[in-house]
């Protein structure tokens, strides 16, 4: 085994195995594009300068609840009511991430949370943190004396989800709240969730004149630019869960996916959480990049959105033709590949881009009538399943922006379904598992009996999570047994 480091260990991650996916009730994320939204533009800090090459620029901070500053705003809305859009809002506590202040969760708290996720956050975090500030008033949405502990743990579930398969180092910091956003017996917003800032041209960045959404800036150059304010900022609307709106349906905060007519909150906030680290695009419906906002520079998304032909819209002249008729694609290759193999086609991967254009809901969505089934779902804009896994073309999409995926990769026996390598699509034998981590990576075995014996042909980090494996390191004849059920033997 020269050249290998293997260890063993027995942890607790049959929980994360609990996920399942479940059909809930539909959720449409969809705007009142027809709306007259005056853009106002809020500076943070001191006044944008004129735009250097050489300077880290900061964006202003983008309002909740407005769809002409690039949020996605999620709504239950099956019959397609007109929906009325709430003032733009701002959550009260964004710039409250200062390390010394309170009111923020570090990973310990959320760890020591009965009944939580743990596992997410030791074993598959790989030097991601997520951290949350529940910025609501005392008594108020995530402090509400009877639901405000679910709701905490549900959206700490969420962003154990996201930690699961992001590599850091990082620490993404959200600002979540919940409001009264009001609603219908049978329509209401659900939810707004956006990048909480973003920064041009720092150091390392893949595309200059881009504007980054913050998190994804911690990823590429390994620090926080500012460490008092939030990545991500997501509102969801309080009153799902009175009877006023949407009458018996309320938000589930269960973590088993078992929402039956419910609204799935765990979804919903994995949704907006993937918008929050840039799954989205500037592009609005003249075809134009940037919103409008000076400097007016594109997304990285936008670096790969592309036609059929797979010219990328936002680097040719600006129409309106170009941004409908299902005409919009994803075109990096990360995606597309995942796409390309798994749909057995050799297209870009395509983005929602229906006619009329949909602000808030167009290009900034996988394309609703190709992925609305099964695990392909979460981030459709018709977000009508239970889905708690960023898929692997989303994850190609994150990839592909900046975001380094998890080191480990999961492999459990007998696994049917989409697989990737995540803990929530393990591989099914452990050759796949070998073959796709990467070196100095770490395979994980989920329990089980698994056939072999199995050739590690590249240094990694096998742990067993309970499984039972024949391995060999090549050279020699003779495989190993790999057997753990016992915690702690290490080795
Ligand atoms: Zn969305």
């Amino acid at each position: 085994m020269s050249g290998y480091s293997s260890s063993y260990r027995a942890v607790a991650d049959a929980t994360l195995m609990q996920l399942v996916h479940r059909k809930g009730i539909s959720a449409v994320c969809s705007v009142a594009g027809s709306l007259p939204v005056l853009i106002v533009l809020m500076l943070l800090g001191q006044a944008i300068p004129a735009f250097s090459q050489s300077t880290e620029l900061r964006k202003a901070q983008p309002r909740l609840w407005n769809p002409r500053d690039h949020v996605c705003i999620l709504a239950y809305n099956p019959n397609h009511v007109p929906l009325v859009l709430p003032e733009p809002f701002t959550p009260p506590g964004l710039n409250k991430f200062g390390l010394s202040a309170g009111g923020w969760r570090d990973q310990l708290k959320i760890q020591s949370r009965a009944g939580a996720v743990q596992p997410f956050r030791v074993v598959v975090g790989d030097n991601v943190t997520f951290v949350v500030s529940y910025a609501d008033t005392a008594g108020e949405g995530f402090n509400d004396p009877t639901l405000g502990s679910q709701r905490q743990a549900a959206f700490e579930f969420a962003m154990g989800i996201w930690a699961s398969v992001l590599q850091g180092p990082a620490t993404i910091k959200v600002s979540a709240t919940m409001s009264p956003r009001g609603g219908g017996k049978t329509f209401a917003l659900l939810a707004s969730g956006s990048p909480a800032s973003y920064y041009i041209d720092f150091a390392g960045a893949p595309f200059p004149a881009t504007w980054y959404p913050k998190s994804l800036v911690q990823v590429i150059r390994g620090s926080d630019p500012d460490t008092s304010y939030a990545d991500i900022m997501i509102d969801f609307n309080g009153d799902v869960d009175t009877p006023q709106v949407l009458g018996n349906i309320s938000f589930y905060y269960g973590t088993d996916g078992q929402a039956g007519n419910n609204v799935d909150f765990v979804t919903v906030a994995v949704h907006e959480m993937g918008h929050g680290l840039g799954f989205l695009s500037s592009i609005d419906s003249l075809g134009y990049y940037g919103s409008g906002i000076d400097p007016p520079y594109p997304y990285p998304f936008d670096h790969y959105v592309g036609d059929a032909d797979g010219n990328i819209l936002f680097t040719s002249p600006a129409s309106w033709q170009k941004v409908i008729n299902n005409n919009v694609f994803w075109t990096g290759p990360f995606a597309k590949y995942a796409y390309d193999f798994t749909f057995n086609t050799a297209q870009g991967v395509p983005l929602f881009a229906p006619t009329p254009y949909q602000p808030g809901s167009s290009i900034s969505h996988l394309d609703e009538a190709t992925f609305s089934f099964g695990t392909w779902d979460l981030m459709t804009p018709l977000n009508s399943l239970t889905t708690h896994s960023p898929d692997p073309i989303v994850l190609g999409i994150l990839q592909q922006m900046g975001y380094s995926l998890s080191n480990s990769r999961y492999v459990a026996p007998n696994q049917s379904g989409p697989a990737d390598g995540s803990i929530l699509h393990p591989f099914g034998t452990l050759a796949d598992a070998v073959g796709a981590v990467p070196n100095q990576g770490s395979v994980r075995l989920l329990e089980g009996m698994y056939a072999g014996p199995t050739l590690l042909a590249k240094p990694l980090t096998l742990h067993s999570l309970g499984g039972k494996a024949l391995i060999t390191s090549g050279a020699g004849p003779s495989p190993k047994a790999v057997q753990t059920h016992s915690a702690n033997n290490e080795r």
